[in-house]
C-alpha cells in the first residue's frame, strides 16, 4: 500500500480535465461519488468526476470516523472489491478501535477516527493517480436527454457541456440544502457551500418524487479551550485493526479521545430553550436520522434519562478542532454556548462553529432497480445521501455499485452487478432500500442482516475478491496479495480437516474428550471449550499456520462450527427465491388470481425475484403463492434480456 507522502500535498495535483466526451460521468466529489468514479475506472470506462470545489473532494462531513458496527462491514466490503475507502482511511486513522471486541466476530465492527485533512488529500492523491479518472471542476445544473429518452450527458452552470451515455449521481445533502441554526437559515449544501437547486427541478420534471431529510452535527471546539484533565480519556486500541485488507500495519501517530457526559444542568438549558431549536419549532419538515438525533430529541425522548454520553474526538494530529460527538444541534449558538457551559471539561470551551441541521431533498429509492440504475431513466444511476441513506460508508458502498454498473452497461456487458442479502451487507442496504425504501435516513446495523454469521468483516475477501476480481474491479496489487491469502486459507482448512485421530489418541495426548469411538478432526477439536490453537499445534507441528489473518479464520470456523452449517441451508432456501426471476415488464392485470391492490403494489414495485417479491410490505402469502405459479410456468431467464435490464 502507498503512503500518503504529506511534504507534497498541495492542490496542483488535482488539475481540471480538459476532456468532454467520456464513457461514465459521476456528479459530485463525496463518498459515494469517489467509490463510483473509481469503479468505473477500475473497469476501464474513461470516466469525468464533476465536483463543485475540486479541493473539498473527500471532505467528511461530519463526524471525523470511518467504520464502526455495521458500517466497518461495508468498508471492508469496498475494500474486498478494490474500493477506496479502506486503504485511503488506513492512512488518516488516528484512533483505531475495534468495537464489539468482546462479542463474536460476526458482530465486531473496525472503525477509526481520521484526520481530516489526511484523509480528503489521500483520497484526491488517489484519485489524482488513477488511470482512465478525470477531473472536472464545475456544477452541473442539468442533465441532457435526447428526445428518445437517452441520457447523453450533463450541462454545467457555467455554460459547458459533458457527453456520457452513463451518468451517477451523486449529490449527498446539496439538493435544495437549507441550513438551519435556531431562527436562522440559509440555503447551503454543507456549511459554507452554495446548495444544488436546479438538478432537483430536473428530477421533478423527470417524475421523480422528491421528499425531505434532515440531519444535523455538533458544534465545533479548540482543543485548548477544552479542561482535558477533568474528563475521562479513551486510548486507541494497543494493536490496531486495519480498515483494509490489504493494510499490514498502521503507520499513523494514535491518539486519544475523551468522553464527558451532559447533566441534569444541560437538559435544563435544552428544555428551556426547546422553541427556539429549529427540530421544534416546526421550521424543518424533514425527518432526521433516528439513531443518531439531536440533543435536544435525546432530552425529550428520554426525558428520564440524566445523562448523555459524549465523545471528544480531535479531527487531526495538527489540527487544534474536536468534534464532540453526541451533540448535534439546531439550538442557536448563544444556547450552545450556555449548554457547553454545563457540560464538566467544557465549561470555557470555544465554539469554532456552531452545530447545525441541515435539510436536503433526496427521491425514493423504490424508484431504482438493484443495480442502483432509475428505473424511469435508463442509463441514469443515483448513489449515496440522495437515495435517503445516512453515512460515508453508506453512500461509499452505494456508489461501488452504481459506477460498477454505469461502466458495465458502457462497456456493452449484458450481466449487470448485483450482491444479495446472503453475499454481503451491501446487498442487504441494496434490497431495503429498492423493496422496502426508507421514510428516515438510511443507516445499516449489523441487525439488518439475516445472514449475519457468514457476513463479517473479516471475512468479506472471501466473500467477495473472487466476484471483484470475475468483473475486473480488482488490481494487480489487491489480487495478488489475495491470491496468497486464498492459497493458505485453502491449505490450512485442508490440513485442519485431514489430520484426525480416534478419542483415545486424542485423550491420550491430554485433551479431554469424550470416548465414543468417533475420529475427530484437529478442527472438531477446536471448536471444542478450551481447546486452542496453540495446545493443537503443540502436539502436531504440521498444523502451525503462520499467518494470524488465516489462523484467526481457523478460530472462528471453529467457534461458528454447526452454527455455520446451519444458516448455509437458511442461505441455500433463500437463493431458491433469489432465483426464480420475474420479469421487470411482467404485466401484473394477467395474473388472474391476484387482488386488485396486490397488482398495484407489484406494479409499482417491479419485485426483480420471486425472494424480492415477497420482502414487499403487504404483499400476501396468496399472492406470492400465485406468482410463484406464474413463474414456474413461464420462467424468466435473466441473461436472455439486454442492458441493465437483466436480473
Ligand atoms: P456528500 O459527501 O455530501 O458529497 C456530495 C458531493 O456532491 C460534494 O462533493 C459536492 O460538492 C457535490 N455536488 C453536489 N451538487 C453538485 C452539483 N450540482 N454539481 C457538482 N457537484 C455537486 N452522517 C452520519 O452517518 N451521521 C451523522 O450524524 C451525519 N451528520 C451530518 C451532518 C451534516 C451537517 C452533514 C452535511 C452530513 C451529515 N452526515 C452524517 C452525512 C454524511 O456526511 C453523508 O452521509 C455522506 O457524506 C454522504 O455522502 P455522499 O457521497 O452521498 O454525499
Amino acid at each position: 500500500m502507498t503512503v500518503l507522502d504529506t511534504t507534497v500535498l498541495d492542490m496542483t495535483v488535482l488539475e481540471s480535465s480538459v476532456r468532454n466526451k467520456f464513457d461514465v460521468l459521476v456528479v459530485g466529489g463525496g463518498h459515494a461519488g469517489c467509490e463510483a468514479a473509481a469503479a468505473a475506472a477500475r473497469l476501464g470506462a474513461e470516466t469525468g468526476l464533476v465536483s463543485l470545489q475540486l479541493e473539498r473532494i473527500g471532505v467528511l462531513s461530519c463526524n471525523p470516523a470511518l467504520g464502526g458496527l455495521g458500517k466497518g462491514h461495508l468498508v471492508r466490503e469496498i475494500d474486498a472489491l478494490d474500493g477506496l475507502m479502506g486503504q485511503v482511511g488506513d492512512q488518516a486513522g488516528i484512533q483505531y478501535r475495534l468495537l464489539n471486541a468482546s462479542k463474536g466476530p460476526a458482530v465486531q465492527g473496525p472503525r477509526t477516527q481520521a484526520d481530516r485533512r489526511l484523509y480528503r488529500l489521500a483520497m484526491q492523491q488517489t484519485l489524482a493517480a488513477y488511470p482512465h479518472l478525470h477531473l472536472v471542476e464545475g456544477a452541473v445544473g442539468d442533465l441532457i436527454i435526447s428526445q428518445a429518452g437517452n441520457i447523453q450527458g450533463l450541462q454545467l452552470e457555467d455554460g459547458r457541456t459533458l457527453w456520457a451515455p452513463q451518468v451517477v449521481i451523486t449529490t449527498g445533502t446539496f439538493l435544495r440544502g437549507l441550513i438551519h441554526l435556531g431562527p436562522e437559515t440559509w440555503p447551503a449544501g454543507r456549511w459554507g457551500e452554495k446548495p444544488a437547486n436546479l438538478l432537483s427541478q430536473r428530477f421533478e420534471a423527470l417524475g421523480f418524487a422528491l421528499r425531505r431529510l434532515k440531519t444535523g452535527t455538533p458544534p465545533r471546539l479548540h482543543s485548548d479551550s477544552i479542561a482535558w484533565d477533568r474528563v475521562e480519556l479513551q486510548q486507541a486500541d494497543a494493536v490496531p485493526t486495519p480498515l483494509s485488507f490489504l493494510s499490514e500495519r498502521i503507520t499513523v501517530p494514535q491518539v486519544a479521545c475523551g468522553v464527558t457526559y451532559t447533566n441534569p444542568a444541560s437538559h435544563k438549558v435544552i428544555a428551556d430553550n426547546i422553541k427556539l431549536s429549529a427540530v421544534y419549532s416546526g421550521q424543518i419538515n424533514g425527518i432526521g436520522p433516528r439513531y443518531c438525533p439531536a440533543i435536544e430529541d435525546k432530552v425529550v425522548r428520554f426525558a428520564d434519562k440524566t445523562r448523555h454520553q459524549i465523545f471528544l474526538e480531535p479531527e487531526g494530529l495538527d489540527d487544534p478542532t474536536v468534534y464532540p460527538n453526541g451533540i448535534s444541534t439546531s439550538l442557536p449558538a448563544a444556547v450552545q454556548q450556555a449548554l457547553l457551559a454545563t457540560i464538566p471539561g467544557l465549561e470555557t470551551a470555544q465554539m469554532l462553529q456552531p452545530g447545525y441541521a441541515i435539510e436536503y431533498d433526496c427521491l425514493d429509492p423504490r424508484e431504482l432497480w438493484p443495480t442502483l440504475e432509475a428505473r424511469r431513466q435508463r442509463g441514469l444511476y443515483l448513489a449515496g445521501q440522495i437515495n435517503g441513506t445516512t453515512g460515508y460508508e453508506e453512500a461509499a458502498a452505494q456508489g461501488l455499485i452504481a459506477g460498477t454498473n454505469a461502466a458495465l452497461a458502457a462497456g456493452g456487458s449484458d450481466r449487470p452487478f448485483t450482491l444479495d442479502r446472503s453475499q454481503a451487507y451491501m446487498g442487504v442496504m441494496v434490497d431495503d432500500l429498492t423493496t422496502q425504501g426508507t421514510d428516515e435516513p438510511y443507516r445499516m446495523f449489523t441487525s439488518r442482516a439475516e445472514f449475519r454469521l457468514q457476513l463479517r468483516a473479516d471475512n468479506a475477501d472471501q466473500r467477495l475478491t473472487d466476484l471483484g476480481l470475475d468483473l475486473g474491479l480488482v488490481k494487480a496489487e489487491r489480487a495478488a496479495a489475495w491470491g496468497d491469502k486464498r492459497a493458505a486459507l485453502t491449505a490450512a482448512k485442508t490440513a485442519w480437516t485431514q489430520y484426525s485421530q480416534t478419542p483415545n489418541q486424542w485423550a491420550a495426548q491430554g485433551f479431554g474428550v469424550k470416548l465414543d469411538g468417533v475420529r475427530r478432526t484437529a478442527l472438531d477439536m477446536l471448536a471444542m471449550p478450551g481447546v486452542d490453537y496453540a495446545a493443537l499445534v503443540a502436539t502436531h507441528r504440521d498444523l502451525a499456520v503462520a499467518r494470524s489473518d488465516v489462523r484467526r479464520d481457523l478460530e472462528i470456523q471453529a467457534l461458528y462450527a454447526g452454527y455455520l452449517d446451519r444458516q448455509q441451508a437458511d442461505v441455500a432456501a433463500f437463493k431458491k427465491d433469489e432465483a426464480l426471476k420475474i420479469d421487470p415488464d411482467l404485466d401484473y392485470c394477467t395474473l388472474p388470481e391476484l387482488s386488485n391492490e396486490m397488482r398495484e403494489r407489484l406494479s409499482r414495485a417491479r419485485p426483480v425475484t420471486l425472494g424480492a417479491a415477497s420482502r414487499l410490505p403487504g404483499v400476501t402469502p396468496a399472492a406470492l403463492v400465485a406468482l410463484l405459479r406464474h413463474v414456474k410456468k413461464s420462467p424468466f431467464a435473466a441473461d436472455q434480456r439486454v442492458g441493465n435490464d437483466a436480473f
